[in-house]
């Protein structure tokens, strides 16, 4: 029998289960933890701060029994409002379960559990000259759990990828009866457990089981950090010397650039050391000291022969960094909302800022930028454009204003037409920020597109052995 409770019994008898200070029903604090990075909010019953896996066992066990619905939350800083809840439950927060447990460095992993942030682990790290590769552009922000359950990537995808292939092991609770606690995969590099349950977990978004701990690969810091930074007039000058950069064997450890408008924001408003006019294309590779020379003038004479107008070049990461060589990708996002809200009528209206997330084979990426601008004339909705180029990983960064109620209206089938736009060219419509609620209909067109609307059946049915009740972070991914 299911028992419908009211907030305030929920809340009583949590605080029976875990006791009174890991339990809070503040209207502030569960405001706070109730919004994502950018658009949803809601107010859940309660926010929950459990302190050990077996306390998350019991509040599950709990939710299951009284068919309470659970949000696990990291940071909140995922954009596909994958991490908010609704008022029909109670988040689980992880702020109090950020111990890094264990480093091994001859083993190469970490065991952290889920609330630590990931740049706590990389401090940790660097302290013995070893990185964590996976290093989202908010990184300040994202716990291990949240990196974990989003699938996240960043600016070393270049060369690393993405979560999925750096998570060995998992400590998960299950939504179940008993809130079973499972261990999944474990500390070495290999491993043949039957069905790969760490991978299905990852980028699940909270939907399948709550995580609790993960064992994290780890790799040596390069030993040399060789780093290009060159502007072009047109895009199709920078993209064609990605595509000539790739072809010369060279495997960028960062590869990124950032379109002409947000580089001159980010000169005007934010500043930046370097100066350069047009679009902005930055390469970092590993190397070694004797090595770092040929590398440099590779990729110079390479920007060179496609129309640079501007190089500069650095020896070592350190030297990159007082130079100010990242600063303007660093700045993407914040140049990017700087011109939206340039246009803003009034300090008291609002804007909307949505960040897309699409991939093509790098070798198209050339075709999608065109089809995204004739997407900005067709709609009238102003878009900047950046991302992780290697992967052909763009994040298109696009507003209107709350005035504009014909563009709010146009909004949605622009965003579905970028996202098609990815499909039409053998890419996906979600790289690395997830499915959440934003793209639903997204994964269905993409399914759809390959003739394997199967695939969503079989997913549903997955969540159900998982999740019986549909009490883990309902409405989100299917
Ligand atoms: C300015 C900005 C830049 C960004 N840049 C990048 C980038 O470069 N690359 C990238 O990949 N992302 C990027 N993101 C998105 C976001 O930061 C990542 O998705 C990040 O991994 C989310 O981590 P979090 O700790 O904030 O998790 P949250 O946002 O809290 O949660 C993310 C998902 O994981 C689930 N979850 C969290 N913890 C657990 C747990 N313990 N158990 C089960 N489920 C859990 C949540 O329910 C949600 O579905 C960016 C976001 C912003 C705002």
């Amino acid at each position: 029998m299911v028992y419908r409770l009211a907030g305030s019994n929920v809340v009583k008898d949590l605080r029976k289960i875990l006791g009174p200070d890991k339990v809070d029903d503040d209207e502030l604090v569960v405001k706070l933890y109730s919004k994502d990075a950018v658009y949803f909010e809601s107010n859940a019953l309660a926010v929950v701060f459990p302190t050990s896996t077996e306390e998350v066992s019991e509040v599950v066990r709990y939710a299951y029994k009284h068919d309470l619905k659970i949000y696990p939350q990291g940071s909140a800083s995922e954009i596909v409002g994958s991490s908010t809840p609704r008022e029909d439950g109670i988040v689980i927060s992880f702020d109090r379960m950020n111990r890094i447990k264990e480093v091994n460095i001859v083993d190469s992993y970490v065991v952290a559990e889920a609330g630590a942030r990931m740049l706590d682990v990389n401090n940790l790290l660097a302290a013995k000259g070893y990185m964590f590769p996976v290093d989202p552009a908010s990184i300040k922000a994202v716990t291990v759990g949240g990196a974990v359950n989003s699938g996240a990537g960043g600016m070393r995808g270049a060369k690393y990828g993405t979560m999925k292939d750096w998570v060995s092991g998992l400590t998960v609770v299950l939504p179940d009866e008993k809130g079973t606690i499972l261990k999944l995969g474990g500390k070495t590099a290999k491993n043949r457990e039957g069905y790969d349950l760490v991978r299905l977990i990852i980028g699940s978004e909270g939907t399948l089981a709550v995580v609790t701990e993960a064992t994290l690969r780890i790799v040596p810091q390069p030993e040399s950090l060789a780093t290009v930074v060159g502007f072009f007039l047109t895009l199709e000058d920078l993209l064609n010397a990605v595509i000539n950069i790739k072809e010369s064997r060279i495997n960028p450890f960062i590869m990124e650039f950032v379109d002409a408008d947000t580089v001159r924001m980010t000169m005007k408003a934010l500043g930046s050391k370097i100066k350069g006019e047009g679009h902005y294309l930055l390469v970092s590779v590993d190397t070694t000291p004797e090595a770092t020379n040929r590398v440099l003038s590779q990729l110079e004479e390479i920007m060179r022969k496609n129309s640079v107008t501007a190089v500069y070049t650095a020896r070592t990461m350190a030297e990159a960094e007082a130079e100010g060589f990242f600063d303007i990708r660093r700045n993407y996002y914040p140049a990017s909302i700087r011109l939206a809200a340039e246009g803003l009528k009034s300090p008291n209206s609002r804007m909307y800022v949505y960040v897309e997330d699409i991939s093509v084979p790098p070798t198209k990426t050339i075709e999608a930028v065109k089809r995204l601008r004739e997407l900005e004339k067709k709609y009238g909705i102003p878009m900047t454009l950046g991302g992780h180029i290697s992967d052909g990983n763009l994040h298109p960064i696009l507003w209107f204003y709350d005035h504009e109620r014909e563009k709010k209206e146009k909004f949605e089938d622009m965003i579905l037409e970028i996202m098609e736009v990815a499909i039409s060219l053998d890419g996906v419509m979600s790289s690395e920020h997830g499915i959440g609620m934003t793209k639903k209909e997204g994964l269905a067109k993409q399914l759809e597109a390959k003739g394997s609307l199967k695939a969503l059946d079989l997913m549903k049915q997955i969540k159900r052995v998982f999740d019986p009740k549909g009490i883990l972070n309902p409405g989100k991914v299917l």
